[in-house]
């Protein structure tokens, strides 16, 4: 099997994505590889956060990789937290107190749509680069609803969820309709078609 190289430490996201790779390519990460480390995600967009980790990963190893980056998007506050909403509140932040800013933020806004956006930068055998993005529209209400997920899921009501947000929905329904879903799906139509 043809081994797929992911720039992330993150154990659950590489193996929604071998789900979705099923026998075609074997994914590892970074610390399957001996990469303990963070990369650095300097950029001032998602593509080029993405840019910086799949390339970081290509020159020490390569072969084929890849590397995404996420962001949620807010109207009201102008594209807010955007490539930040990992650190929204700053370094030493946790998801909870990112969504107990981005509620304050909001205080008294009516306008409440949002989207999730991903960017995946493949990187092919050949160092050619190619990119994928998928995005879900949706609102932000104003508490918490649900316990599943992680990040912003609590607050985040995708349009075409039957009101539930994110973190009521199971994780294979979050992936039919996700971001990252979207984005992984085309990772994977592109590379069955190279086979
Ligand atoms: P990453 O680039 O996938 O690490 O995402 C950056 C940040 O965006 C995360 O730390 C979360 O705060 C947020 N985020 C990304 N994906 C999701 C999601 O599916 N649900 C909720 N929050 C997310």
């Amino acid at each position: 099997m043809q081994q797929l190289l992911f720039a992330t430490h993150n154990r659950n996201k590489a193996s929604e994505i071998q789900k979705l790779l099923h026998d075609k390519y074997l994914i590892k990460t970074l610390d399957d590889i001996g990469i303990t480390n963070d990369i650095a995600e300097t950029g001032t967009t998602l593509i080029e956060n993405a840019r910086i980790k799949a390339h970081y990963l290509h020159s020490l190893n390569k072969t084929a990789c890849f590397a995404d980056d996420t962001g949620l998007e807010v109207d009201a506050l102008n594209g807010a937290p955007g490539v930040y909403s990992a650190r929204y509140a700053g370094e030493e932040c946790n998801s909870s107190n990112n969504i107990d800013k981005l509620l304050h933020e909001l205080q008294n806004v009516s306008n409440r749509s949002a989207r999730f956006k991903t960017v995946i930068i493949y990187i092919d055998n050949n160092g050619m680069e190619h990119s994928f993005e998928g995005i879900v529209e949706g609102q932000i209400i104003k508490e918490r609803r649900g316990s599943d997920g992680f990040g912003y899921d609590p607050i985040f009501v995708p349009n075409d969820s039957k009101g539930l947000t994110f973190a009521q929905l199971s994780t294979d329904e979050k992936n039919k309709i996700s971001h990252r879903g979207k984005a992984i799906r085309k990772l994977v139509a592109f590379l069955s078609a190279q086979q």
